[in-house]
């Protein structure tokens, strides 16, 4: 089939990406789906920056990623171009269940993160939601089970997969911890350990961070494999 095609193509360039002599200053530059390019184009993202340029070509081969870059930096499409051709490579559908679990500390940036989803995403056939409280549990429960890409808070979280007929991670290829020292400042720690313990160890895990110090060294310890560091989370 020609998808399979187009896939199995993009596959081998991911593979065949030097991420140490790349030069590549676009998105359009990049191994990713014409699908996301378009997305972003529409959405104005040309140019990359340099957490971007430095975490998605180690992001899109695979890896687990510890990324610290200061607040403002461009984390947000760091993790999410790579979240998102994840699912595209696997053709995942609603019937596939919880591909992608996205941790944010608070409602506010959960929100911003779910918006700037739905742009690059436009032209995706897979879901997104939010879990982030306010809303009751069962009305968050009924839609969830469609929901292939998930952003939410810790405790909301870690809450629903706590429920009885809660949320299914055991099909979840990707978790991203965004602004996990905020996660932890807001004192999260247990929680986060929590909600990576109910989740299957084949995933992929991405751990960004404004900030570097000992407890994220240790929280990446917890929950990365084999991971990569960039940005200033090399120094740690
Ligand atoms: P961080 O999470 O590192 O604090 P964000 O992902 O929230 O940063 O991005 C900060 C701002 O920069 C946002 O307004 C976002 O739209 C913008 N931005 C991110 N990446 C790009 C890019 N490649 N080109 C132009 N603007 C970008
Ligand atoms: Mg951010």
């Amino acid at each position: 089939e020609k998808e399979d095609q187009y896939i199995q193509e993009l596959a081998n360039r991911i593979e065949e990406y030097d991420t140490k002599t790349s030069k590549a200053t676009t998105f359009r530059e990049l191994p990713i789906s014409e699908a996301t390019l378009k997305g972003l184009r529409e959405s104005a993202f040309v140019k990359m920056t340099e957490i971007q340029k430095e975490s998605i070509p180690v992001s899109l081969k695979g890896h687990d990623m510890l990324a610290a870059a200061k607040t403002g930096s461009g984390k947000t499409l760091a993790f999410l171009i790579p979240v998102v051709e994840k699912l595209y490579r696997e053709k995942w559908t609603e019937f596939d269940g919880l591909g992608a679990l996205i941790i944010s500390p608070t409602r506010e940036l959960a929100m911003q993160i779910y918006e700037v989803l739905v742009k690059i995403g436009r032209h995706s056939s897979f879901s997104a939601g939010l879990v982030i409280g306010g809303k009751d549990v069962k009305f968050e429960l009924e839609r969830i089970s469609r929901i292939n890409i998930l952003i939410g808070t810790p405790g909301r979280i870690l809450q629903h997969m706590d429920q009885a007929v809660g949320l299914n991670t055991s099909n979840l290829q990707m978790l991203v911890l965004d602004e996990a020292d905020r996660c932890l400042d807001m004192g999260f720690k247990k929680t986060l350990d929590a909600i990576v313990n109910n989740l299957p160890p084949s995933r992929q895990t991405l751990l960004f961070s404004a900030t570097q110090s000992q407890s994220i060294a240790d929280l990446a310890r917890l929950s990365l494999t084999d991971y990569k560091s960039v940005g200033t989370a090399d120094i740690l």
